[in-house]
């Protein structure tokens, strides 16, 4: 019988919490982003202002999403680059197979784009004959393993730079054991020749512009740039959330992004791009194309309450300090947003019925929220996938009985003074290891219960 879905993220999670050498890895790793963050906010005078005008830009935004996307369109269909509206991950990727067979694409350059995950791009496009180079290094190592990315903004967070150049040995042939200066020149001397290959490069969007029809990637490495700027065809794929209304609203969004994302002021190359070449220009591609991706998304807007998850600029933050993420990983999850993010969004994009345990792995401590640059109430979005996933009977009916009987044991003295300590503690570690597991330290019961232990004090007095 084939796990369900569930069933794989406890053992996987299971696995990688009793995995000390991944929970070294982890913790060395988001130490790093976490001092980076709490060096970069610095530039922020007033960091909870910009918090809160970056989550009224986006409440406002997101209210207007139609008008803004529409004015996005007209802009940039009038500078002669062209739009697609695809509903479905199967749309996109039809539009893009497409465009890339009537180039007769054999080579097409990525740069990093968690879109392009979730519609599963690469593997459309690989099953076509095209060889797909991811150009991030961070994705490009994950690539070479065969696996997808760890983080959302650090894909290969996971990996000890020992392993990097082991992988590097095995899969491109050089010697084992280079520095991680000698293994970036490697992968540049190979994605160099790829650039100058490629018939078609495909970028996601960090911010889509309505006013002036553009689109924003910012990114630390220039494969970006060069991913736009070398082969004839540009395809943008970007979910409809990305809109912002104005340019005016970089100065807060970029400076927000680049410190919750990697503590960095700035990142290094912001690019923005309102088009395909045009008469006298000298570089830049000859086809502009941007897919905008709903897959699920009218879904979140059509919720007064979901609706703030889509104000998500993907920054990675919520995953940083979540004491769950930190702990199991990314892969655990089987979703393409790891983390809280996630674990909020992915029920609703790929099925609650199926993905709703993703909602119960949070503490619920908030960490997430506290930290979120837009402010999205993440913890009460959890909750809130809670409550739609009981109302829609999907979970377990022991649980729902459990419930029953552990909330009329609370609510009457005489029940709980049923039992001795000794029962009782030996009856709460059968069921709750069965139900939590076995790793949870359980309270002890005291061998005489609270009406003994009071009768007998107040006998003394
Ligand atoms: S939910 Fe907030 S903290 Fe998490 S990735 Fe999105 S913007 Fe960043």
């Amino acid at each position: 019988m084939t796990a369900t879905r569930e069933q794989a993220f406890l053992r996987h999670s299971a696995e990688k919490v009793r995995d000390l050498d991944h929970r070294r890895k982890m913790s060395h790793a988001l130490k790093q982003s976490d001092d980076a963050f709490e060096r970069g906010k610095i530039q922020f005078a007033d960091l909870e202002l910009a918090r809160n005008q970056a989550n009224a830009i986006k409440r406002d935004t997101i209210m207007k999403l139609d008008t803004y996307l529409c004015e996005f369109e007209r802009r940039f269909t009038g500078r002669g680059g062209k739009v697609i509206w695809a509903q479905t991950a199967e749309e996109a990727i039809a539009s893009i197979k497409d465009i890339c067979k009537k180039h007769a694409a054999r080579t097409v350059v990525k740069s990093k784009s968690m879109v392009t995950e979730e519609i599963q791009l690469n593997q459309a496009l690989t099953d076509e004959g095209m060889d797909v180079i991811e150009t991030d290094l961070g994705e490009y190592i994950q690539q070479l393993a065969g696996e997808a990315p760890y983080h959302i903004v650090a894909p290969s967070l996971h990996k000890s730079k020992e392993e990097i150049a082991q992988l590097f040995a095995d899969k491109l042939d050089v010697e084992p054991g280079l520095r991680p200066d000698q293994l970036t020149r490697v992968a540049r001397k190979l994605l160099r020749k790829k650039f100058r290959q490629a018939e078609v490069g495909i970028t996601g969007v960090n911010f889509l512009l309505g006013d002036i029809g553009g689109m924003v990637l910012t990114e630390n490495e220039g494969n970006g740039r060069l991913s736009t700027g070398f082969p004839k065809v540009h395809i943008a794929v970007t979910g409809i959330e990305k809109i912002l209304p104005s340019v005016r609203h970089l100065n807060l969004f970029l400076p927000l992004l680049a410190t919750h994302g990697s503590g960095q002021r700035i990142t290094v190359y912001n690019s923005i791009l309102t088009g395909p070449r045009r008469e006298g220009e000298v570089d830049g591609p000859e086809e502009m194309y941007v897919v905008l991706l709903d897959n699920g998304r009218t879904k979140l807007l059509a919720d007064p309450k979901t609706r703030e998850s889509l104000y998500c600029i993907r920054c990675g933050a919520c995953l940083n300090v979540c004491p769950v993420y930190k702990n199991i990983g990314g892969h655990a999850y089987e979703a393409t947003y790891s983390g809280p993010i996630g674990s909020v969004i992915t029920p609703h994009l790929s099925g609650m019925k199926e993905s709703k345990h993703l909602s119960y792995a949070s503490s619920l401590c908030g960490a997430c929220t506290e930290v979120c640059p837009v402010r999205i109430p993440l913890h009460n979005l959890l909750l809130y996938n809670r409550q739609q996933s009981v109302e829609a009977a999907y979970n377990n009916p022991i649980e729902k009985m459990a419930f029953w009987g552990w909330k009329r044991v609370m609510l009457s003295r005489k029940l709980m003074n049923v039992g001795g300590g000794d029962a009782k503690n030996r009856f709460f570690s059968i069921f709750i290891t069965r139900i939590w597991g076995k790793d949870r330290v359980l309270p002890v019961f005291p061998a005489r219960n609270f009406s003994q232990q009071w009768k007998s004090r107040r006998d003394e007095e």
